[in-house]
């Protein structure tokens, strides 16, 4: 990696065009060479996965087409957390550049490590997505996601620096200053979770300051699942194209797949990364185009080599050519994470179905959260809405009925809708917190 040819198919350009336009046959004859340098990497230098692979009765030779993949037992996080910090990795602390990690709502945190040439890897694949959503040399990159432990915040950072971009390396919160300098600087693009670009843009509002007349045109969003109706409302609210990105810390951090202008599914970058669909409850591999549980293999991870790791997240894939000519497979948008997922009264909800109802209702402000409690035997949803600004306060109880009356019709299930006033629900400055569960944890 890191030469960088720019290629032209038809109209379309691309940072990386020998690999991202690879024939798929192509494709697979290097993912095969790549699994078997993997799977070699994990078997001589991590002894869990030496022992699970002996306990599965596979050797790295066995690995001889992309079929073999499905020898390989998955990977899950709790396997992260059991050989904390340094278990999983392939190689000794002292060889690696970098360290991340995610706190966890529960127990220890989950350690990820990096050598010099996994962040090359990484720079060259941030780049590459952000090439991919239109991003060019020279553009003003205002990178807002959170720096430190948090892979957002540097994987952004060095993924503009590689394409050739200036970051204005401003990390989540003091919002106003945000607002100013994107204003100041006449930033191109924005990097964000999607609910802190609202949070941004209601500020800007507030400061009598309009977006859509900065020089923002590209948004690269991601780290929380968002719906369609999200995507509609940050664009008409900034003005700019606002692009998916997708990626966890686990596999690399963001990067791992990105919207091409078609944004019609992120492209999975298949050079590096092999990207299965499987049934969440059996594990077995479903046929592409069903949805189910993401499931992704590194491909070139020195330091902390992945197999088959079970990501949570809940989508589908396709492999159908997409406009923009690239090859890769497209991850369609993720529905939401597992680990999201509300079972109410027997019904699978993922909060950005609620999310999709809420956003454009009339008198409705797209900052919202679930409230899960225990009532009796039962499961009872909450949820917590804001009004407009300049909404009556007498109308609350009448916009709730008519959301509620949506939510049961669109969704399928009763939830209690409160509508409260303008900036009541909290803003997040890094990933939104979507679900308040309140139900009695069960030991
Ligand atoms: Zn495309």
């Amino acid at each position: 990696m890191g030469a960088i040819s720019r290629a032209e198919v038809g109209e379309h350009t691309f940072l990386h065009a020998d690999m991202e336009t690879m024939p798929r046959e192509q494709l697979a004859q290097l993912q095969v060479q790549r699994l078997r340098a993997t799977v070699t990497n994990a078997y001589e230098h991590v002894p869990f996965v030496k022992q699970r692979l002996q306990a599965a009765g596979v050797k790295p030779a066995d690995i001889r087409s992309l079929a073999d993949l499905q020898l390989l037992p998955f990977t899950k996080k709790t396997d992260l957390r059991d050989n904390y910090p340094f278990g999983l990795f392939a190689r000794k602390p002292a060889e690696l550049a970098r360290l991340h990690a995610s706190s966890g709502t529960t127990g220890k945190p989950t350690v990820v490590g990096y050598t010099l040439e996994d962040i090359g890897t990484w720079s060259d694949l941030m780049a590459r997505s952000m090439y991919c959503a239109g991003a060019r040399r020279g553009d003003i990159v205002h990178n807002a996601y959170g720096y430190g432990l948090f892979t957002g915040g540097l994987g952004a950072h060095y993924g503009a620096e590689r394409l050739g971009a200036v970051v204005v390396p401003m990390s989540g919160g003091s919002t106003e200053r945000q607002v100013t300098l994107i204003m100041d600087f006449q930033a191109r693009v924005l990097c964000a979770t999607p609910s802190y670009a609202l949070a941004i843009a209601e500020l800007a509002d507030q400061q009598g300051v309009d977006l859509r007349k900065s020089n923002l045109q590209i948004g690269l969003f991601g780290a929380e699942p968002w719906s369609g109706a999200m995507r509609k409302e940050i664009e008409d609210r900034i003005g700019l194209k606002a692009v998916d990105i997708y990626g966890l810390s686990e596999i690399m951090g963001p990067g791992v797949a990105c919207e091409c202008d078609a944004q019609a599914g992120l492209h999975g970058w298949e050079d590096h990364f092999l990207f299965e669909v499987i049934d969440p409850e059996s594990g077995k591999v479903l046929p592409e185009g069903e949805a189910g549980e993401l499931v992704i293999t590194t491909l070139t991870k020195q330091a902390l080599p992945m197999l088959r790791y079970r990501t949570r997240d809940i989508t589908r894939i396709t492999t159908a050519p997409c406009d923009c000519g690239r090859t890769h497979a497209r991850i369609l948008r993720i529905t939401g994470r597992n680990d999201d997922m509300l079972i109410i009264r027997g019904v699978n909800v993922y909060p950005s179905q609620v999310e999709a109802v809420l956003i454009g209702r009339p008198h409705i402000a797209p900052h919202y959260q679930l409230v899960v409690e225990r009532e009796g035997s039962l499961d009872n949803v909450r949820v917590e809405v804001e009004a407009l600004p300049g909404t009556p306060a007498d109308q609350f109880a009448a916009i709730g009925r008519d959301v509620k009356h949506h939510i049961k019709s669109l969704v399928g299930i009763t939830t209690d809708v409160k509508v409260q006033a303008p900036g009541t629900v909290p803003r997040s400055q890094g990933k939104a917190v979507r679900v308040r569960d309140l139900r009695p944890k069960e030991v």
